[in-house]
């Protein structure tokens, strides 16, 4: 099963992996469902591949993989997961749904899944968590989070690295198939390292809070790539303070710089990671000179 929510690639990677198996001389069949993808909703595949396959649908309980792309997400769907032997491997980004933010306070925790990555590990037989998304920033492209955990999941499977390489290529932004191909190698070390060195595994991290505003004055500002916002309006829907719009292109500003608070919401909410929200603060002593706050 794959497991994520709307904008994160879950169904690209379950394609992936059909089209291999498929590509290999196995039966394939998946499913999928993304009726509120549009809206960060939860988006779940599932994926089964073998002689023969009678059913498109995994049982409760008979998963023999999980692949979480978002945290609570992937705890949602454990109980899919085969007790004895299943594999768990979760990105521990947290993308905060809409209505766990309703206290805006600065520094408020959000209603979001307290359990901490430690605790759920210790729950199932074998489990992986890592910061995807943090590996595929460092790579350069935040957005190849899913071909990272793709790599993790190759690491359990018995196909060749050129093969799943040559699938992915098909459903990769073009251009983008080089930081792919790194980051599908960083999964794939990434689980074999800590696999053999299981204490290496991230340490936990606390659940995600309004970020706290320092002292002093602080500047704000949105960082936008244009080339990723496909559109959806999410951000603008949900911006507390409604200072976001879609311009003539459809491609998301910021028409109101007064009126942001740097509440964070737009840039968890962004599926496409298109928003970064910078908090600068002024330093008044030492005229012109800016911390990043
Ligand atoms: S950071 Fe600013 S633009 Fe983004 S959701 Fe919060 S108030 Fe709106
Ligand atoms: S920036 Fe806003 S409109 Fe553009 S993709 Fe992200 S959530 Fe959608």
């Amino acid at each position: 099963m794959i497991v994520g929510v709307g904008g994160q690639g879950v169904i690209m990677i379950s394609k992936v992996l059909a089209l291999l198996c498929q590509s290999q001389g196995y039966q394939v069949k998946q499913s999928e469902v993304h009726g509120m993808a549009k809206r960060g909703g939860g988006v779940f595949c599932h994926v089964r591949f073998g002689e023969e396959v009678w059913s498109p649908t995994i049982p409760m309980g008979e998963a023999d993989m999980l692949i979480a792309l978002e945290w609570a997400e992937g705890l949602r769907w454990l109980p899919f997961l085969r007790p004895e032997t299943g594999i768990f491997i979760a990105d521990t980004q947290r993308i905060v749904p809409p209505f766990a933010c309703r206290n805006r306070a600065v520094g408020a925790q959000t209603a979001y899944a307290k359990e901490t990555p430690a605790e759920i590990l210790e729950k199932v037989s074998d489990g992986y968590a890592l910061d995807a998304g943090g590996f595929a920033s460092e790579l350069g492209d935040a957005r190849a989070a899913n071909t990272i955990l793709l790599g993790a999941l190759s690491a359990s499977l018995d196909f060749a690295d050129e093969d799943w390489l040559k699938i992915i290529a098909k459903f990769v932004p073009k251009g983008s198939e080089k930081v792919n191909e790194r980051a599908f190698g960083k999964g794939r070390d990434w689980i074999e390292e800590v696999r053999n060195n299981p204490d290496e595994m991230l340490p936990d991290a606390p659940p995600p809070a309004m970020p706290a505003m320092p002292a002093g004055d602080v500047e704000i500002n949105l960082e936008i790539v244009d080339a990723w916002c496909k559109s959806c309006n999410i951000c603008v829907r949900l911006c507390p303070e409604r200072c976001l719009e879609l311009n003539e292109l459809q491609i998301v500003r910021l028409n109101d710089p007064d009126a942001c608070t740097g509440c964070r919401l737009c840039e968890w909410l962004c599926p496409d990671f298109a928003i970064t929200v910078n908090r600068v603060r002024l330093n008044n002593n030492r005229k012109g000179k800016r911390e990043a706050a």
